[in-house]
């Protein structure tokens, strides 16, 4: 397997890169996002196949038409390290359960920081660490984060030789959960930067240095962020899962909705659909940012101003644009590269915005990608939280609560609509409170971790000094 950029104008395959090439690179040389040559088709003796799988031999079996620069017996031996009952909490890694008739929740969130990043991110660390040990170099990973990134990124790189973390995050405007799931690990690799500001302050800081690349490159500074496409791949695991889950044979269909922010989730839907999985609908579902609802219903795409962005009570869903949707819209347009880097390139750029309205590929979109969606508000979140636990019982996160809301509008009688549980109502409280007049349970793992130690650097909104604190703390 082959991959190239989303902005690729050349039809030269030599130019296109391997796996472990493009695992520890962001973006492509020309500002685009790396995706597979194509998809591979999963033919349904296959899928038979799959069905009786533990979920680290299904996640080899995925990763296996991803990656052949990996030998198959290491690449087996990463996934049974990383999809263990030890970190997510159960044998099956990603349970369904049942809400009522034809609605599921698939629990995502029950890894070491709760959220369903840590299904991706937990595979990175473990395939940077063996890809690093491989080339003999080492890695320094910058990152910004207002809560859930960075938490996740440091417990899959925690202890992990050849990666160092220097995460930035704006001093105490993190939940006080999450200040303690980061601050307190004590691991020498992990460096955790409290600076005086906001998250855009953070995100500022972290190109600043990125744009430098001599400091890049002697320092080895990497990412992980979002657009990495071993992530999206990790997670494309878990939609064939899901169905599994919910299905008894490969002739039944099922739909998805996907609370989503940067659409790395919902593109992974997209991935595993593209392979043949049985999915009608992919259910896109934001809160009061919605630029991907407005895509999806009008053909505008809008970027927008930081101005414009809502402080919300599902926060990791609060995006001005979405980082990953580049991969869907190269899809869409036939994987055109000069097209794709038209838009997003050129006319992002002078407009900040885009139009596929009167395009033949938009019209037909909803029907050959499955994709919907639809939006919450506060409001309705918080009555969907208390409808779902005074009726089932079940204590739901604001996040998930988006994803219910919205799959409740698109439900089709005979086909079961799955909802990704993508965190745990613990890390964000205080609407749990509002919601029902309780606070949420708390994994007993996580008693009094507000109490620990924390270990954590302040310092100013500074580049020079940030970059001086690396440069210092990488020997
Ligand atoms: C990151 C995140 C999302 C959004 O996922 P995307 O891949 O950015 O669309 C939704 N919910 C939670 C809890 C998250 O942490």
């Amino acid at each position: 397997m082959r991959y190239l950029s989303t902005r690729a104008t050349s039809t030269d395959t030599t130019e296109r890169k391997r796996f472990c090439e493009i695992l520890l690179e962001g973006l492509a040389p020309d500002g685009g996002l790396y995706l597979p040559e194509h998809y591979p088709q999963i033919d349904a003796a296959t899928l038979t196949r799959w069905r009786g799988l533990s979920y680290a031999d299904l996640a080899f079996e995925i990763l296996s038409l991803y990656i052949d620069d990996i030998p198959p017996t290491d690449l087996k031996a990463i996934c049974a390290k990383t999809y263990t009952e030890a970190v997510f909490g159960t044998q099956e890694i990603v349970p369904l359960r049942k809400l009522e008739d034809g609605l599921y929740l698939e629990a995502l969130s029950n890894g070491p920081t709760l959220a369903f990043k840590d299904l991706a991110m937990q595979l990175l660390g473990n395939l940077f660490e063996y890809e690093l040990a491989r080339r003999g170099e080492e890695l320094n990973i910058l990152g910004a984060t207002s809560g859930d990134t960075g938490s996740a990124a440091e417990y899959a790189m925690r202890g992990k030789k050849g990666v160092r973390v220097f995460m930035i995050s704006p001093n105490g405007r993190m939940s006080p959960f999450q200040q303690a799931q980061m601050f307190s690990l004590q691991d020498e690799n992990i460096h955790n930067i409290a600076i005086d500001g906001v998250f855009d302050d953070c995100q500022d800081i972290v190109k600043a240095v990125s744009n430098d690349l001599d400091f890049k490159r002697q320092y080895k500074i990497g990412t992980v962020n979002s657009i990495n496409w071993a992530r999206l791949m990790a997670q494309v695991v878990y939609y064939f899962s899901g169905y599994f889950q919910a299905t008894k044979s490969n002739t039944e269909k099922v739909s998805f909705s996907v609370p989503s922010g940067n659409f790395g989730n919902v593109c992974a839907g997209h991935v595993a659909r593209s392979m043949g999985l049985p999915i009608d609908k992919l259910v896109v579902a934001t809160n009061e940012n919605d630029v991907l609802d407005e895509f999806f219903r009008t053909g505008v795409y809008r970027v927008r101003s930081s101005a414009d962005t809502h402080e919300t009570s599902s926060p990791s869903m609060d995006i001005s644009k979405a980082s990953n949707f580049e991969r869907f819209v190269f899809d869409l347009l036939g994987r055109d590269g000069a097209k794709t880097k038209a838009l997003f390139y050129d006319q992002l750029a002078s407009q900040g915005s885009f139009d596929l309205s009167a395009d033949a590929a938009f019209k037909s979109a909803a029907q050959r990608y499955g994709f919907v969606s639809g939006k919450s508000t506060h409001a309705d979140r918080l009555a969907t939280i208390r409808d779902t636990w005074q009726r089932f019982g079940s204590m739901i996160d604001t996040h998930t609560a988006d994803g219910v809301k919205v799959a409740r509008e698109q439900i089709q009688a005979g086909v079961p609509m799955i909802v990704l549980e993508t965190a745990l109502p613990i890390k964000f409280a205080a609407t749990i409170e509002e919601a029902l007049g309780r606070s949420p349970d708390r994994p007993a793992r996580f008693e009094g971790i507000e109490a620990l130690p924390k270990r954590v650097r302040l310092l100013p909104a500074d580049v020079a000094v940030i970059k001086r604190y690396i440069a210092d703390h990488v020997q």
